[in-house]
C-alpha cells in the first residue's frame, strides 16, 4: 500500500540468530554499536555518543529488514516501519507531516526503532529528487533526526539498495552514524541461511546430505531466494502428499528459481 505508513508496535520476534551470513566481524560490530545504546551513561562517560541513525545497504533480499527487526528486539524496542515511497505525495507538506507524525508516535512509545526501507525514495540526492514536496519531506526528516537526543530511546534505521543515490546531508554523522553493508552471502553465509530455513522442516536423507553442495552451487542467491527455494520445495511436497521434502522437490524448486533468475536478468538488458 503505497500511501500507508505501517507501524508495528509489538516487539519483533526475529533475533540476530535468524539472520544468516552476517559474518562474525559484522555481528561483533553491531553488538558493540548496540551496547552504546543499551548503556548510554557508560558510553557517554567513555566519550562515545550512542548512534541516532544506522544505514543498512546492499542488494535486495539480503536480510536488511530482518536485521533491523533483530536490532529492535535486541534493544527491547518497539518496531515502526515504513517504506520511503509512502512519503511521496503530490501535495506539498503531506509527506513532511507523515514523517513528523511517525517520529512523534515512536517517541511517545519509548524505546523504539523507526525502520525506513527504500530510503532512497525519501532521502535521494536533492538534485535528482526534484520537486518542492520531496524537498520539504527530506528537510523534515533531517529536522527530526537532528531534533532527537542520542539517548531519547529512538534509533532510526534506514535501508537501501542504492546508497549512491542518497543525499550527503542525510548521510552526515549525527544523522547516520553507522553504515553496514549487507552483501549477497558467500558459501558459508548461504550454508547458515540454509540451516535457518530448513530448521523445523522434515528433510529426506538425500536432501540433508546435499545441503553443503547446495550452498556451494547457489552463488549469487540472496537469502530471500534461498528462503523461497525451500518454500517452493515444501509446497510441492505437500501437494504430492509427502510428509517430507525429497531431493526431487528441491531440484524442482532450484530449476524454478534459476529459471526465474534467468528471465529476470534477461529483462534487465
Ligand atoms: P529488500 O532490499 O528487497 O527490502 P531485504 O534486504 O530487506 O530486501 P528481507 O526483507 O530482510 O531482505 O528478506 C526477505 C526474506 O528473505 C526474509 O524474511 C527471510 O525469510 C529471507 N532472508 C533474507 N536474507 C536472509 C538472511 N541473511 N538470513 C536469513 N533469511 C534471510
Amino acid at each position: 500500500m503505497k500511501n500507508s505508513v505501517s507501524k508495528s508496535r509489538p516487539l519483533p520476534t526475529i533475533s540476530l540468530q535468524d539472520v544468516g551470513g552476517l559474518g562474525e566481524e559484522m555481528k561483533e560490530e553491531i553488538m558493540q554499536t548496540l551496547s552504546t545504546i543499551k548503556e548510554p551513561e557508560r558510553a557517554i562517560k567513555l566519550g562515545i555518543k550512542p548512534p541516532k541513525g544506522i544505514l543498512l545497504y546492499g542488494p535486495p533480499g539480503t536480510g536488511k529488514t530482518l536485521l533491523a527487526q533483530a536490532i529492535a528486539r535486541e534493544l527491547n524496542a518497539a518496531f515502526f516501519t515504513a517504506s520511503g515511497s509512502a512519503f511521496n505525495e503530490l501535495f506539498v507538506g503531506i509527506g513532511a507531516s507523515r514523517v513528523r507524525s511517525l517520529f512523534q508516535t515512536a517517541r511517545k512509545q519509548g524505546p523504539a526503532v523507526i525502520f525506513i526501507d527504500e530510503v532512497d525514495a525519501l532521502a535521494g540526492k536533492r538534485k535528482a529528487h526534484g520537486g518542492e514536496e520531496a524537498e520539504k519531506t527530506l528537510t523534515e526528516l533531517l529536522v527530526q533526526l537532528d531534533g532527537g537526543h542520542s539517548n531519547d530511546g529512538i534509533l532510526f534505521i534506514a535501508a537501501t539498495n542504492r546508497k549512491d543515490m542518497l543525499d550527503e546531508a542525510f548521510l552526515r554523522p549525527g544523522r547516520i552514524d553507522f553504515s553496514f553493508q549487507v552483501p549477497l552471502p558467500d558459501t558459508r553465509g548461504r550454508r547458515e541461511i540454509i540451516n535457518i530455513h530448513t530448521k523445523g522442516k522434515s528433510l529426506a536423507e538425500d536432501v540433508f546430505a546435499s545441503l553443503d553442495d547446495l550452498a556451494e552451487s547457489t552463488s549469487g542467491f540472496s537469502g530471500a531466494e534461498l528462503q523461497s527455494l525451500f518454500e517452493t520445495a515444501s509446497r510441492r511436497a505437500v501437494r504430492n502428499g509427502q510428509d517430507m521434502i525429497h531431493k526431487h522437490d528441491l531440484d524442482y524448486a532450484l530449476d524454478r528459481t534459476i529459471l526465474g533468475n534467468t528471465s529476470r536478468s534477461l529483462q534487465e538488458y
